[in-house]
């Protein structure tokens, strides 16, 4: 009996568990050491004013190349970071790293432009993001509104205390508050109001609809003027054909970011590109 148990037990754990679970014990262990590696980099995604269609910002988007595993890409090794803590030392690297390609951007274009860095949840419980952020800053010689900080509502929605606070001291610092990948959890609007966001990020899949999809379109227009109507600006992100581009336009989206304009991109290619494009334009 006991035999049999012990066996179905064991035969529980399918080919396809036992794969994920090698698979992410590889990517935990690779992790561990790939910032003193420097196996990571940071890509830059222009964003755009959609009307005048000229570059107002980047968003800051991590890489991961490892030798034994090849390319891992966000979706995959965010959540790990995550639970395992690391997503402090490499959320940090990210701000550092984002924050002086900033700097040095601005100088080569004369310009004045906004970084955006994603931050996870896990980085909040961190005691010394606020200082980290404060010193970045000043490293690189930027203003706080030059840094947005994006946040999904999975951040919130934990609803701990030490997240208002450390969202209440970045907003008397002066950095801006982006809320991503709106439309997608709960709630959203008590938080939109509650913590004082200047930014909201429209999520990919409504965008996706927009042209071929009456509700998708109808909630982007709702969502745009709920934000208007709290003073946010709104970006709609994963902008790939030109007809999103010009039903966002119509209504009354302010900036956008996709596939249409340009791919997340090394340093060197986002500034040849970002140059090129106002030489152009
Ligand atoms: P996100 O913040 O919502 O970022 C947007 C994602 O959409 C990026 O994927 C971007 O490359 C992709 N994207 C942009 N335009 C288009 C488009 O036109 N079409 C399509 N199909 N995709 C587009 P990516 O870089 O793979 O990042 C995935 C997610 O990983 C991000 O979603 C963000 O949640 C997280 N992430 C990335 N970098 C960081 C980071 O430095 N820190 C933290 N905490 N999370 C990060
Ligand atoms: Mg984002
Ligand atoms: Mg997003
Ligand atoms: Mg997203």
């Amino acid at each position: 009996q006991a035999k049999t148990l012990g066996r179905n037990a064991y035969s529980f754990f399918t080919k396809e568990m036992n794969t994920a679970m090698i698979r992410r014990f590889e990517v935990e262990e690779q992790m561990r050491n790939a910032l003193e590696r420097d196996e990571f980099e940071v890509f830059y995604q222009p964003q755009f004013d959609s009307k005048t269609q000229k570059v107002i910002g980047a968003e800051a988007l991590l890489r991961w190349h490892n030798p034994a595993l090849g390319n891992i890409f966000p979706d995959e090794f965010i959540p790990i970071a995550e639970q395992t803590g690391l997503i402090v030392p490499i959320g940090q690297y990210v701000i550092n790293e984002s924050l002086n390609f900033l700097s040095s951007w601005q100088a080569q274009q004369n310009g004045d432009f906004v970084m955006a860095v994603n931050l996870s949840p896990r980085q909040f419980r961190d005691k010394k993001l606020l200082k980290v952020i404060k010193k970045a800053l000043k490293n690189a010689n930027l203003s706080p509104d030059n840094l947005e900080l994006e946040i999904t509502e999975g951040v919130l929605m934990t609803g701990q205390s030490y997240i208002t606070e450390a969202l209440i001291e970045l907003q008397e610092l002066g950095v801006k508050l982006s809320m991503d990948d709106f439309g997608t959890g709960y709630s959203s609007l008590s938080y939109l109001r509650q913590y004082h966001f200047d930014v909201l990020k429209v999520d990919r899949s409504f965008v996706n609809g927009i042209t071929i999809n009456k509700e998708d379109r109808d909630l982007v227009k709702a969502s745009i003027a709920i934000a208007h109507s709290l003073g946010l600006k709104v970006v709609a992100e994963g902008v790939e054909i030109s007809e999103q581009l010009n039903i966002l336009n119509e209504l009354g989206c302010d900036y956008v970011q996709g596939y249409y304009f340009s791919k997340p991109m090394p340093g060197q290619k986002f500034l040849d590109y970002t140059e090129n494009y106002r030489l152009e334009s």
